[in-house]
């Protein structure tokens, strides 16, 4: 039997994998696809701490990975999870080919941010169309971009950009903001923050980069052009938790419930990455998240 199952071999799970394998864990990690998750999305990373030029999504996927897979006691099993149980002294994961057996496991799944599947969002995707303000905000300094949502990300978002950018059009498709008081208060102070209320964005367009989105009025169904250089999507993200959303604690939007161990409601169970309820979605974080669940999985695991 396995000590730890890790799902998901994002920037959080490979984090955990490092420390629990250092800890001299058996561990085994489960990922459908290839290891890196959002990293292998993502071009280029500017805030990752110790790299003053930058480094390539792929670099850091593949670099995190060989440092794991250096160990004997690593086994990465290509597959998909789609139920955790637990028995007496042990969680089973059902997967495609059979089930994977541990004394303890980390879900380190993510997720992916919701889109609107408009024309021109995935062509202008990384041409003005972002899902991740802190990343990307750098580049729109002195410019016009929009900010799509009303949610707290929108809202910080959008007080983020307005530091940043000369003007910030945030576009929410109601009159009442969705996101916390306290921020709606901040933002409605900021003078270059303008709010466009009940317009749903119907189309991007641009030439070799965005230049403007059109957006409709939800009662009048008028239309109307904006002019911008950037369009900023936070309209929520998809978390990839249906495989455990009836064993364990899930915000509405599909986030896992931790506690400051990476623990969920049932012990021995734990959670890191995006894919639990948290303020900052950034690798940074993800690994700051990973190396404590690593860790905490192994102190678990001493004290049975
Ligand atoms: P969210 O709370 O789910 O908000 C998504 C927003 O996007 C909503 O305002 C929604 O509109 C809008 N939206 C969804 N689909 C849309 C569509 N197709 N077209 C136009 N608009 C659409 O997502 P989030 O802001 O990313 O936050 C996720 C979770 O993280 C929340 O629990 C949030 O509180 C938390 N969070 C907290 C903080 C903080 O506390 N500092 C910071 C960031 C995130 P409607 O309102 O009309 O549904």
């Amino acid at each position: 039997m396995l000590d730890l199952t890790i799902i998901g071999a994002g920037p959080a799970g490979m984090t955990a994998a490092l420390y629990a394998l250092r800890s001299g864990l058996k561990v085994g990690m489960i990922e459908q696809g290839a290891p890196g998750g959002q990293l292998l999305k993502t071009e280029k990373i500017d805030n990752y701490p110790g790299f003053a030029d930058g480094v390539l999504g792929m670099d850091l996927a593949t670099n995190m990975f060989m440092q794991i897979s250096n160990f004997d006691s690593f086994k990465l099993i290509n597959d998909t999870a789609k139920k955790i149980t637990r028995s007496s002294n042990s969680f089973i994961v059902d997967i495609s080919s059979g089930t994977v057996e541990s004394r303890t496991v980390i879900i380190a799944t993510g997720g992916y941010p919701r889109t609107l599947d408009i024309p021109g969002e995935k062509e202008y995707s990384g041409k003005g169309v972002s899902y991740c303000a802190i990343c990307d905000g750098f580049f729109f300094k002195d410019k016009i971009v929009a900010v799509i949502g009303g949610g707290n990300t929108a809202l910080e978002d959008a007080m983020y950009l307005s530091s940043i950018a000369k003007e910030v059009y945030l576009i929410h498709r109601r009159n009442n903001f969705r996101g916390s008081k306290i921020l709606v208060d901040k933002i409605k102070s900021i003078s270059n923050v303008h709010l466009v209320l009940e317009k749903v964005p119907v189309e991007i367009k641009g030439d070799t980069k965005v230049s403007e989105i059109v957006v409709k009025d939800v009662k009048t169904e008028s239309i109307t052009s904006l002019f911008v250089n950037g369009v900023f999507l936070a309209i929520g993200q998809i978390m990839n938790s249906d495989f455990v959303k009836d064993s364990l604690a899930t915000d509405d939007s599909g986030h896992i419930v931790v506690d400051e161990k990476m623990e969920s409601i049932t012990p021995g169970l734990f959670a890191c990455g995006d894919v639990i309820t948290k303020d900052l979605r950034q690798v940074s974080t993800a690994v700051g998240d990973g190396a404590i669940a690593g860790q905490m999985a192994y102190e678990y695991l001493s004290k049975l």
